[in-house]
């Protein structure tokens, strides 16, 4: 029997509890598409021993699961607590200072060295994903913040802060993150989310050092500050893809508007075909217990059924009790979901007033062409993913199968909803392609005699140019 293949897409963390040839593997086995390295928690050293391993795996198991680096970016933090521990009760009073100190009850050294200036009286400071709660009552604009505990709990080394109130005056990509950025790019990072994105302008600012040092990956723009929902649309319009950060995004605005603004995030991103990666906490408590909660398995679905890209992991399969029972449970519920309920034909009109119009009309006409004609795949050529992701922005029922000769574009595309990719060597002719691409399909048991196929490309195929060719065949 062939095996399912999830048109919703899996991205998983590795950390400690996932990071071993044997585990990756069975991770990969049960439909991981793409690996997360978060550098918040990982050095280079690991970055690039889990790098070679992935490239090893995906050539001993024919998978091109690509590799996703995760920028830290202006992440704020405290710094050491004497003993680990500092107990703060309500009502207490704390400083935050930018001069290093070891923390007490009564004062905490806060890494960012312009917070006294950037804050003001009135503001909440949360610690710790936002168990701890602090209000500014002073700020002598220099080296030292006064604040009253609202609500209390025990402070630990290095917690990160979140600061829901104040616009921050550090830049989006620290000097650690263009290091760790120009490092993932040599060690042939597919794509690099970026944390903490406020404006399109901070993409911008990624794109050009990947344009820099010629690499290739593509940019994801965490969506969790207030600032970037301001800016949206130019955000899609210039990142490569999104991510729903619903951890940072939860402490950094009102949990209660989390669930709408992930639903139309996804929104958007479908109608500009720009993939989505929904993510945090989607499976939680399978961090130490063998099967999810409803409320999670429901959420799982319900991303699915938004028609969200790709939905992540990350202390499931980064520090968790079960990485493997992870996948192989959310697989199921994705299967379920798509096989019984789901977010199929978002057929998006093309936009008359785009450059790219004639080739998105293609993409549009054969995603709606599948549907009447009851096609058993869309098959695409691409050089750029161009194609593919359009195809892949009309959520059509219809498999849709993507051929290329470039290899780095076969893991890049492994993030787009429903997307198959395959190698494919280049030929003159559109119709060589088009019986070669037939006859891998019917070797892999993907189309049987009597199936209709549409094929998508450009024509002439060795000049690059945007999609102008639909033909549709019957196998
Ligand atoms: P993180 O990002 O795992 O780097 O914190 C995701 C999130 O904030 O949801």
């Amino acid at each position: 029997m062939i095996k399912y293949h999830s048109k919703t897409k899996i991205v998983a963390t590795i950390g400690p509890a996932s990071a071993s040839k044997s585990i990756l593997k069975r991770m990969i086995n049960e439909g991981v598409d793409v690996f997360r390295i978060n550098f918040s928690h990982s050095t280079q050293k690991e970055f690039a021993t889990l790098t070679s391993l992935i490239k090893e795996l995906n050539v001993e198991t024919g998978s091109h699961v690509a590799v996703l680096a995760d920028l830290q970016g202006p992440k704020l933090r405290i710094g050491v607590i004497e003993n680990n521990k500092a107990d703060l009760k309500t009502g207490d009073m704390l400083s935050l200072v930018t001069k290093k100190c070891t923390g007490t009850r009564q004062q905490v050294y806060m890494s960012y060295q312009n917070f006294p200036k950037d804050v003001s009286v009135g503001e909440s400071i949360l610690i710790d994903d936002g168990k701890i709660k602090l209000e500014v009552v002073d700020t002598n604009k220099k080296d030292t913040v006064k604040t009253k505990v609202v609500f209390g709990g025990t402070l630990s080394s290095h917690k990160g802060v979140n600061l829901p109130d104040t616009s921050i005056s550090l830049p989006c990509l620290t000097k650690e993150d263009i290091s760790n950025a120009v490092f993932a790019l040599k060690h042939g990072a597919d794509w690099i989310a970026l944390s903490f994105v406020r404006k399109a302008d901070d993409v911008t600012e990624l794109k050009e050092l990947i344009r820099k040092y010629k690499g290739h990956a593509g940019v994801i723009a965490k969506i969790e500050k207030p600032e970037a929902l301001k800016e949206i649309d130019q955000i899609i319009a210039f990142a490569d893809g999104l991510m729903v950060a619903r951890g940072d995004m939860g402490v950094e605005m009102p949990f209660d508007e989390v669930p709408l603004i992930q639903k139309h995030i996804i929104e958007k991103c479908i109608r500009h075909a720009k993939p989505v990666i929904v993510a945090t906490q989607m499976m939680e408590s399978m961090i130490t217990n063998f099967s999810p909660t409803r409320a999670e398995a429901t959420d799982v679905a319900n991303a699915v059924l938004d028609g969200a890209d790709a939905l992540m992991l990350s202390g499931e399969t980064s520090i968790g009790k079960f990485p493997v029972e992870t996948i192989i449970n959310m697989q199921k519920i994705i299967q379920y979901t798509e096989t019984h309920g789901a977010p199929y034909s978002k057929i998006n009109a093309p936009n008359e007033s785009s450059p790219d119009y004639l080739a998105d009309s293609v993409c549009y006409n054969a995603s709606a062409l599948a549907k009447q004609i009851n096609a058993k795949a869309i098959v695409t050529f691409t050089h750029s993913g161009y194609t593919a992701r359009q195809i892949s922005a009309n959520r059509p029922v219809t498999d849709i199968f993507v051929f290329t000769n470039i290899e780095r574009l076969i893991r890049y595309l492994s993030l787009m909803w429903g997307v198959k990719v395959f190698y494919l060597k280049s030929y003159e002719k559109m119709e060589e392609s088009i019986g070669e691409s037939i006859s891998i399909l019917r070797t892999k048991k993907l189309l049987r005699r009597g199936d209709r196929v549409i094929h998508v490309g450009s024509s002439p195929l060795n000049e690059h140019g945007k999609t102008n060719i639909l033909k549709v065949s019957l196998v």
